[in-house]
Formats: C-alpha cells, structure tokens, sequence
C-alpha cells in the first residue's frame, strides 16, 4: 500500500474538511471506491456499489443490457489491481473504472465496456490473455490484446515506426480497441496534474499529435473538444487564462445576443408548427481561442452557436427553410452534411443568421439520432459485428453491397491500410501517416458525376487525382475547377466541383513538382513510388500544363459565382405571371430557347431563371422556396455565349471562326485570353438565327482539332 495509506501526515491530496480531521475517524470518504471495491466479491450476484455510475449509463443508452459480464470483468479487475495506486493516491481501480464511465456515457456497447474495465489487467497484473478469453471469450480478449499494444506504441514516437504500422494492422480494423485507447487518454489527461511538468507536456504533445487527430476521424466530437481544451491548458497556459477570462466577462454581461436569437428562432418555428428544441451551445476554449485569433475581436454571438434538435430527417429541411425565410441568411455559411456526409459520419445542416445590428449567429440543425452520432461517432454505432436485425443467419454480417457503411472500417481507415501496403518503407508510412493525422479537418468536393471525394483541408488537384484514380492519376494532365481550366496544384476548398482530365498518352508521367502540391498520404506514396522507379525521368522538364508553378506564381482560384448573375441576353424575354417583373436569366446555367426554364423570386423584386437541371433549382426547392412559372417569349433569334477550350496551336482562331460562320451563325464578339500553359480559352457571342441550331453548332466548334471543349458558360460570360 502507498505512504498516503499508513501515514496520512504526507498525503499529497488536499487536506479534508475539519469534521474529517477529528482525531481517530476514518478516512471513508477518500476510501469509499476502494470499499466498495472490497466488498465486490463478497456481494455475488449483485451489482458492486462502485460500477452503479457505469451501469446505470449503459441502461440509458442500452435498456436490454446483460450487466452480468460487467459485474464479473469488475470484479477481476479489482482483485488483480489491488494494492496498486495512481499517482494521486487514489486505488487503481478507479481508473478502469473512469474510462469505462465516459464510454457507457457515449453509448458503448458491452464488449467494449467489459474490455474496457479489464484494460490495462495484461499490462499490469497477473491476468493473462488466456484468461480474458476464458472468462469473456475471445472479442473481449482481442479489444483487451489492441488497447495492450496500443499502450505500448503511445510513446514511441518515429524509432518505433515499424512497430506502430504492426499496430495499426493489428488493432485498425476494429474501432472499438481506438475507442477504449481515446477514453483512457481522457482520463490520464484529466488526471495529469499530478505529473511532473515535463511529463505533463510531453504527454500534452502526443496528446496533440496522435490522439485528438484520431477522435477527429472517428467522429467523437464529445472526447476530441475535451482533449482540445486540456492541451490547451497545459501547452498554452497563458492564452487558456485569457481565454477563460474572456468567457467569465461575456458571462457577467446583462444581455446575451444569443439568447434573444434563440428566443427569436423558437419562435419562428413554433408559429411554423415545427417540432425542435432550441439549445445554446457554448464554444470550448479551443473554439473560442481560434475564432478571437481570427476575427481580432469577439461579439457576444461568437461564445456559442445555437444547436436546433428535430426528430426527422426531413424536419431538418423544414427548419432551415423558415431561418432562411424569416431571417437573413447569411448564404456562404450554407452547408449541407446531411446530404453529403463527411468521411466521419457525421451529418448536420450548417447556417448562420444575421440580426439587425450586424451580429451574426452560427446554426447547426440536426436530428436528435444525428446528434448521438455528432457527438459519440463510431462509438455510438453499437456492436458493429451484430448482424442487422433482418439478416440474422450465422452471424454473417452483410456489408457486401458497397451500400452500407461498415463502422469497423470508416472510409479514412479503410485508406490508412491501403497505404500501409504501398508504402516502401515503415518511416516513411509513419511520417506521412502524422502529417495526414495533422491536418485539422477534411473537405468534401464534388466529381462531375454526381460522386464526392473526401479530402483533408489543404488538399490540391493532384490529391483528387490521386484519390479518386489510384495509380492511373499518373496520366492526369489538368483539372477543371468550378467550370473553369485550373492548374493541378490548385488548393481545393469545401464544396468545390472538380472534373480532372485524363491525358490520352500511355507515357504520361507525374511530375516531380506534383510532390510539392501532393498533401496526402496517398498521393504523396504513389508519386514517390514512380520516381523510385524511374529514377531517369525528365525531373527538369517543366508538366507543360503547370508551367506557372515555376515561378512560383499562386494558381488564380475559379470564382464561386452566385447562381443569379446577371446574364447577356435578357431582352429575348422570359414573361412570368407578371410581364412587368424583372426578369434575369441565371449566370449558372445560362438558359437559351427551347430549355426547359423555371424562375425563384430573388430580393428586389426580381425573378431568376434557371434551367430545370440546374442544380441551384435542386437547392432552391429543397430550401422551400416557390416556383414562379416562367416561359420563352416569341424571338427565336437569340445571343448566347459560348467558351471553347483549346490546346494552342496555330490558324486555331481562323479555324473556329470559320467553322461558326459555315453553321450560317453571327460573331457579335470574340475574346482570347493570352494562351496559359499552352492551353487558350475563346470566348464568342453569337447571334442566332434559331434557337435550334445550337446544339449543330457547339458540335462544329468541337470538331475542330485542338478544342476539347465547348459550354456554355458556367458563369457570367466575359464578353458584355
Ligand atoms: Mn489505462
């Protein structure tokens, strides 16, 4: 037993009240765990007073729960631990026991709760695995073996790179093992002020680098902001004390612009006749700590952002459509992650709305399942090796269709033993493995097909390469973002559409340059790989079509275009209900005779037409906002715009213009952009004759040698 026990003059915990003092009374309060710890075995058959918290959390989330395997994994784990202390004097137990409390709060399942109590037995006491099987069977003896070795790897930092890679493959297919290894993190951290300051910061750091970047992944919002803010506190004291001075002072303010918002979006809704709790989430620290840096001053709206909790999916839309309606939106904060999910699961509906003083206050809207899954991830995804209940044969889990998501494998996982296969060398896996746990978030971008790429923050065209066609990016030769010609190392923002285009010729070859834009893992390896095995290749030669990164020069970003542009030429008028109205015709889509056109009222008065696929008309509807039926006036003679992108070569100009003078159509004006990267962009406004003969022609321009492509606009075209 420790020195506190047999003499309490020197105890390091903080002396007890007065009452307790008194000559001769036991210390019971400081003891009670350990009592109740001693009185387990003895009380069979029911529950130990000391897992009660546990239990009484995995009946919340699991009312069906069989508590038998906990009471038998507790009762084990204390008789083996006994006689061992932590650092602050307390009896070991009382750790196993902590983390197995924040897992039964997030929702765990059983097995993990009962490897969890018996998770660090192996390590230090005479339980052996063996045992564990015996006793529990072999899937709590496999998580207890993970988070064993887990423990080990911890502090190895780069020398045991070989080892860590053993690890993950050991342990990475199966989450459960990363999540008993997060919440054993979270509690040594809460517990961390016993430690030596050195220690504290050391611990702070891999805290920092390896495990908050994991909870991040692993969707566990609620132990990742915990973990955020006790790194904080110990790397950065001085900028924590700031920080939480600046949270007392918002908090003796009289008024709170946040509570009246809430105030206010409650009742909207309420008058809408829809379900939702309204809540005020305040930032942590962190949070807090980044949105001061960035924004130099705080407003009272910045300390918290309001949750709106639903209960169906389709609720989620309904809220949003009345923000949008009876507030102002602020529309560059629009995110949808119901509709595209991140990589970690989890899903939500994003806004912000401005009040009249300018003040603006961030919304995130979601259903209450949504939420479990915002703040627990893969942890509340239960038992992943429970079949689902319709396909109950033989334990046979039923992940084969591509469909479902399989929670022992989320997509970054997956890809993380991917990599692990093509890495060359274990140093190298480790490396990049740190700088992609690194990185703070991911990005969602959108393929032309409708399909979507994860990606971390930072990303450039050379990773969608990579991610979305393995090796065969090798052959990538340019990429549209947005619509329009970008160079690859182009860094790609969240909601970017990016098309990539695939060079013909079977000896195209990546760019050494490209490792310079190349932020993942995955681009990163497969580019080193092919120079490892070209050792000879034309590492001087500038990639033609990304001459500009020679001089450094920072590629020009594609414009995000808002959808109502206005457009050439609206004089071939669109006639709503009304013939006064103010009729523009969007710039995302540029509609021309015969499209099919729908028209949104937007401020001032005016009617937008779109096509009826254009994507905005998707948004638009889906925000609840109405239809104004519109249609084509009489002309049929009509302007339209036209962009044809080209490879540069000579008489190109007097070939296309010739070419639209044969389709009997009109040049009003023409542009060509100074050619970049041997690539050229000419922009024509053409009279039509008919409306009809557009198609004939934008096929005529195409087949001219040289031009890859001929649209219509993305944006407002550049000719007046
Ligand atoms: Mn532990």
């Amino acid at each position: 037993m420790s020195a506190e026990a047999t003499n309490p003059a020197v105890s390091p915990a903080p002396a007890p009240p007065a009452a307790h003092r008194r000559k001769g009374r036991p210390r019971i309060d400081l003891r009670r765990l350990g009592r109740a710890a001693l009185l387990g075995p003895a009380t069979r058959d029911r529950l130990p007073d000391a897992i009660s918290h546990v239990a009484e959390a995995h009946r919340a989330h699991h009312p069906d729960a069989d508590l038998e395997p906990l009471r038998r994994a507790y009762v084990l784990a204390e008789s083996s631990h006994r006689g061992q202390m932590r650092k602050s004097g307390e009896p070991y137990i009382t750790h196993p026991l902590a983390v197995t409390l924040i897992l039964a709060e997030l929702g765990a399942e059983t097995t993990t709760l009962t490897a969890s109590l018996l998770h660090d037995t192996v390590e230090d006491t005479d339980v052996t695995l063996d045992q564990v099987r015996e006793e529990f069977g072999e899937e709590v003896r496999y998580l207890v073996d993970g988070v064993t070795k887990l423990e080990k790897v911890d502090y190895g930092a780069a020398a045991e790179s070989e080892t860590f890679r053993k690890m993950l493959v050991a342990t990475g297919n199966d989450v459960r093992v990363m999540s008993i290894k997060l919440a054993d993190r979270l509690h040594n951290m809460r517990t961390l002020g016993v430690m030596r300051p050195e220690k504290q910061e050391r611990i702070a750091k891999v805290t920092r680098d390896v495990l908050i970047p994991l909870a991040e992944r692993l969707g566990v919002q609620a132990l990742k902001t915990e973990l955020e803010d006790l790194v904080f506190a110990i790397l950065h004291p001085g900028e924590y004390a700031h920080t939480r001075e600046l949270i007392a002072d918002n908090a003796a303010r009289e008024s709170d612009p946040l509570a009246e918002i809430a105030e206010e979006v409650r009742g909207v809704l309420r008058e809408a006749g829809i379900q939702a709790e309204v809540l005020i989430r305040p930032r942590h620290f962190v949070s807090l700590h980044r949105v001061s840096r960035k924004r130099g001053q705080l407003r009272g709206t910045d300390f918290g952002r309001l949750l709106v909790l639903v209960n169906e999916d389709a609720d989620c839309y309904a809220v949003l459509g009345e923000l949008h309606t009876c507030l102002t939106p602020v529309v560059s904060e629009f995110k949808d992650f119901i509709a595209v999910p991140k990589f970690n699961l989890y899903q939500s509906l994003h806004t912000a709305v401005a009040r009249g003083d300018g003040q603006v206050a961030e919304v995130l809207i979601r259903t209450n399942q949504m939420h479990k899954v915002a703040e627990a991830g893969v942890v509340a995804l239960g038992n992943p090796y429970a079949a689902p209940a319709e396909d109950q044969t033989d334990g046979e889990r039923a992940d084969g269709d591509g469909e479902r998501v399989d929670p022992t494998r989320p997509g970054w996982l997956s890809r993380l033993l991917d990599w692990q296969q093509a890495a060359p060398d274990a140093d190298m896996f480790w490396s990049t493995l740190r700088e992609d746990l690194a990185q703070d978030r991911e990005i969602t971008v959108f393929r032309p097909d409708g399909g979507t790429l994860g990606l971390p923050e930072g990303a450039s065209c050379v990773d969608a390469a990579y991610a979305q066609y393995g090796e065969d990016a090798h052959a990538c030769i340019g990429a549209r973002v947005n619509g329009r010609l970008a160079t690859l190392s182009t860094v790609l923002r969240d909601g970017d559409t990016v098309q990539l285009l695939m060079g013909q010729d079977p000896a195209s070859e990546p760019s050494r340059e490209w490792l310079e834009h190349a932020h993942t893992p995955a681009a990163r390896i497969a580019i080193q790989r092919w120079l490892a095995t070209h050792p000879s290749s034309t590492a001087d030669e500038p990639d033609a079509l990304d001459a500009e990164r020679k001089d450094g020069a920072p590629a020009p970003r594609p414009a995000h275009d808002e959808p109502a542009a206005p457009s050439d030429t609206a004089n071939a008028v669109v006639v709503a209900d009304q013939p006064e109205a103010n009729v523009r015709l969007a710039g995302c889509c540029t509609p021309v005779p015969p499209d099919e056109v729908t028209g949104f009222a937007v401020r001032g008065g005016v009617v937008t037409v779109h096509r009826v696929e254009c994507a905005a008309v998707t948004r638009m509807k889906g925000l609840g906002r109405a239809e104004i039926a519109v249609h084509w006036g009489d002309t049929t003679e009509f302007r339209v715009t036209l962009v044809a992108e080209s490879f540069q070569r000579p008489h190109l100009l007097a070939d296309l213009t010739e070419a639209i003078a044969l389709e009997g159509v009109a040049i009003v004006s023409a542009t060509v952009e100074p050619p970049t990267q041997q690539r050229v962009r000419h922009t024509y406004t053409v009279q039509l004759p008919d409306a009809a003969l557009l198609p004939n022609l934008m096929r005529a321009m195409r087949d001219v040698a040289g031009v890859y492509d001929v649209a219509r606009p993305q944006h407002q075209a550049a000719t007046p």
